[in-house]
């Protein structure tokens, strides 16, 4: 109840409203999920949809090359999720049904084998996912060795999308890059990012034949390098996961975007979506 609470609040105020109609009327927004229920997801396109226009990644970026990003609807918002969860298939026909497109960032190492998503890995106490995150990238996963986890080990379980889940959702959803096993890139060495980076951009355009331009940074973390090192392995773009809008100025290899926390209530959807706890959180210095 307590998290629900400014939630709530906030949306009665009506400010969410205001910073539709205001602040988001002709930017771009871009919304963040990962591992997603169908059922959660429902009852947010029904709550999206008369608020917002839903446009594709690739809308945004076509109009960003062509300079007629004012041409797009107003309030417009992209859905997109990251790492390819086994789940997100499910959200196939949602998509269709409610006719929104979406990106789907893939993990290239981790689609289509028993491989895990190295933070889902039980650790001990010691070694919680934030403490594991601010490691170099060798030292991370010479920790998660010990508990028995290593980025190329097949478990008995699958975590991530199929080959033919993505073949089959190939009309409504874009596929992009998350990098290939998902490490914090400013943590990597030059040569791991460097492989990171371009290594899944070629397997996905190798193996599914997509063509491959936006990146997003996995946990949002970049540094000038990595940007640099997008550039040339040839994206066009990349994401991270900074609070704003995207207009037809903003740092191509920086566009921002809202996560969304995949169990949020309808009020915090809102509030999330609309910005506005992002700009609060600025406001108190968070
Ligand atoms: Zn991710």
């Amino acid at each position: 109840m307590l998290r629900k609470l400014p939630f709530v609040l906030l949306r009665l105020t009506g400010v969410p409203f205001l910073f539709r109609e205001v602040l988001q009327k002709n930017k771009v927004s871009i919304i963040l999920f990962h591992d997603i229920d169908p059922d959660i997801i429902e009852t947010y396109l029904r709550t999206l949809i008369p608020r917002y226009n839903f446009i594709s990644l690739q809308d945004y970026i076509s109009a960003r090359e062509a300079g007629t990003v004012d041409e797009l609807p107003p309030r417009s918002m992209i859905i997109t999720l990251d790492d390819g969860h086994k789940s997100n298939y499910e959200l196939k026909p949602l998509l269709e049904k409610y006719k929104v497109p979406a990106t789907i960032f893939l993990c290239s190492g981790i689609v289509d084998t028993n491989r895990h998503f190295w933070w889902k890995h039980e650790t001990g106490g010691e070694y919680g996912r934030e403490h594991l995150k601010s490691m170099p990238n060798q030292e991370k996963l010479e920790v998660l060795k010990q508990f028995g986890f290593e980025v190329t080990k097949e478990f008995g379980d699958r975590q991530a999308l199929l080959k033919s889940e993505i073949e089959d959702m190939e009309d409504m959803v874009d596929f992009q890059s998350h990098t290939v096993f998902h490490p914090i890139l400013p943590m990597c060495t030059d040569e791991e990012a460097e492989w990171e980076i371009a290594q899944s951009k070629k397997d996905l355009e190798e193996k599914y034949g997509f063509s491959i331009n936006t990146l997003s940074y996995p946990n949002g973390d970049y540094s000038k390098r990595d940007i640099e090192l997008a550039r040339k392995a040839g994206y066009t773009c990349a994401i991270t996961i900074e609070p704003g809008f995207n207009s037809a100025d903003t740092d191509l290899f920086r566009l921002k975007r809202a996560p969304i926390r995949d169990g949020a209530d309808v009020n915090e959807l809102l509030v999330k979506a609309s910005g506005v706890w992002w700009y609060l959180r600025k406001m108190v210095g968070q």
